[in-house]
């Protein structure tokens, strides 16, 4: 099996000119899904208007900003976060990962850590959303295992155990019921007579 997901890291210099990217410049990158996996293509803004054909699988394509990478040192203690798992679960391609991984892509989104770009639609139905890390430039391409609210809860129990964090003890797991059947305004509207 083809990867399912992987990160694609922004390059350092233009695919067509070899220039060396300067701190701050603003390139483009493309995303084409091909029947070999995904590929990312970074060019310098001279290049891209003359880029390469590919334009048949070109399916995304958006303005970066490089940065310099941020040398080691400046690197925090190191402690798992919800990053760490993320990059180390989409390079063991573990399938049985796939919910907590996708899991794990939402909560850096919400955090501003992870920014979508693309949403794609697979020819056999599956959605892959693309993510750009803001720091980094990388795209992180997860596929969406479309989770219903119950399996959301059950996976996010799952990422907290893994990144350690205690889950609250006594009360576990308040149990909603489903908001169709308290929500008196969608009760209404769904009893409403259809005409
Ligand atoms: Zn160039």
């Amino acid at each position: 099996m083809n990867a399912e997901w992987n990160i694609r890291t922004c390059a350092d210099c233009c695919a067509a000119c070899q220039t060396k990217y300067a701190d701050g410049e603003t390139l483009m990158s493309r995303l084409r899904f091909t029947p070999e996996g995904y590929l990312r293509d970074d060019f310098c803004a001279d290049c891209w208007p003359e880029r390469s054909p590919g334009t048949e699988t070109e399916t995304s394509a958006w303005a970066t900003v490089w940065h310099a990478p941020i040398p080691k040192a400046e690197e925090p203690l190191k402690k798992e976060t919800a990053e760490s798992l993320l990059r180390e679960l989409m390079e063991t391609e573990d399938p049985s990962k796939r919910n907590v991984v996708f899991i794990l892509a939402v909560m850096l989104e919400r955090r501003r850590i992870l920014a979508e770009k693309e949403v794609h639609l697979q020819p056999d139905g599956i959605k892959i959303r693309v993510y750009e890390h803001k720091k980094t430039g990388e795209s992180f391409v997860v596929p969406d295992p479309q989770l219903r609210l119950a399996e959301i809860e059950s996976v996010q129990r799952e990422v907290m155990d893994l990144l350690g964090i205690p889950l609250p003890q006594g009360k576990s797991a308040p149990n909603r019921p489903p908001a169709a059947s308290t929500d008196p305004e969608t009760t209404e509207k769904e009893s409403a007579p259809t005409i």
